[in-house]
């Protein structure tokens, strides 16, 4: 008997988790296993600025019996800020979007050493050498690396303090960087066949203005998508959210981020289902799922 090969509201798709490919602590392999547990009938792996994995990811879904959407979450930079834009059911051996990715990743070597100079002002040594060691790819040394080192280090409890205390706009350990544009991350997602998503719209802490400028440029270089139900929003901000895409007409998203058994309150597959009132993403991707 093979799966059905279609998708509706109440779908268990979970579109947005990260492997050891990025700042996640376990391998494709072991997410796919993970999900088919806990009851994930359509899944993406979104590793941070990089598709090395989609090709094992896709093929661990497939041999578990479950559908399987591409996946990546880009780094944006935009109004100052730094947005995350998840692209969904593109080509990943796309040339000009695997190429636009490792620009995306190029500055995070030299960031990272800034980052350990920042922290060894503050009496806290060798961060890169140690933040290196949680590295699953050389080209991905990210904030949560240094801040898996930290807590190791015993300089603090958990990874949340690590971000509170040294790792956050103002903190000994932050770097201003400058990440893909809104433009360019759109255009490259489109441009391999898949669809644009915002993703935890409730965690950037813009203004109504600057929130409303966000979601028309993204718009307006062809996004359709919003994360709506995600590990990074409360019941009250996926409420919120649930009301954007209606008022945008955008497509919605649900989608745990899940990063590690032990630093990630949202698992894999568990989260609630998307209002009635919206239209999953995963329905305008459907002629791009891989069915098992
Ligand atoms: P980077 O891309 O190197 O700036 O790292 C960003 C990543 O850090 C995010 O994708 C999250 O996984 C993680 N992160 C950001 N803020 C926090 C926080 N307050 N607590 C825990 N992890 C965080
Ligand atoms: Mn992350
Ligand atoms: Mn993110
Ligand atoms: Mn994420």
């Amino acid at each position: 008997m093979g799966s059905p090969r279609s998708v509706d509201a109440s779908t268990n798709a979970d579109l947005h988790c990260h492997s050891r490919v990025s700042d996640g602590t376990l391998t494709p392999e072991e997410l796919a296993q993970r999900a088919k547990a806990n009851g994930v009938e359509l899944w993406a792996l979104t590793d941070h600025d990089e598709v090395a994995g989609q090709q094992r990811a896709m093929e661990a879904a497939l041999a578990q019996g479950m559908a399987y959407l591409t996946g990546v979450e880009i780094s944006v930079s935009f109004a100052g800020r730094v947005v995350h834009i998840v692209g969904l059911g593109f080509d990943h051996h796309n040339a000009a979007l695997i190429q636009g990715l490792r620009e995306t990743r190029g500055g995070r070597e030299a960031r990272a050493r800034e980052m350990a100079a920042g922290l060894a002002q503050v009496g806290i040594k060798d961060a890169y050498e140690g933040a290196l060691q949680f590295v699953g790819n050389p080209e991905l040394i990210s904030r949560t690396h240094f801040a898996r080192f930290l807590v190791e280090a015993g300089h603090c409890q958990d990874v949340n303090e690590v971000f509170r205390r040294f790792l956050t706009e103002g903190k000994p350990g932050y770097v201003e960087h400058r990440w893909a544009r809104l433009s360019d991350a759109l255009r490259w997602i489109r441009q391999a066949g898949g669809e644009a998503v915002i993703a935890h719209p409730a965690r950037y802490a813009f203004s109504p203005t600057e929130e409303y400028a966000l979601i028309t440029e993204f718009m307006a270089h062809g996004g359709r998508g919003i994360e709506v139900v995600t590990g990074s929003h409360s019941a009250a901000e996926a409420i919120k959210y649930a009301d954007t895409a209606l008022e945008f007409d955008l497509f919605a998203s649900r989608g745990s981020d899940f990063h590690s058994p032990e630093e990630s309150r949202t698992d894999l597959g568990r989260l609630d289902g998307l209002s009635g009132r919206l239209k999953p993403v995963w329905q305008a991707l459907a002629d791009r799922i891989h069915w098992a």
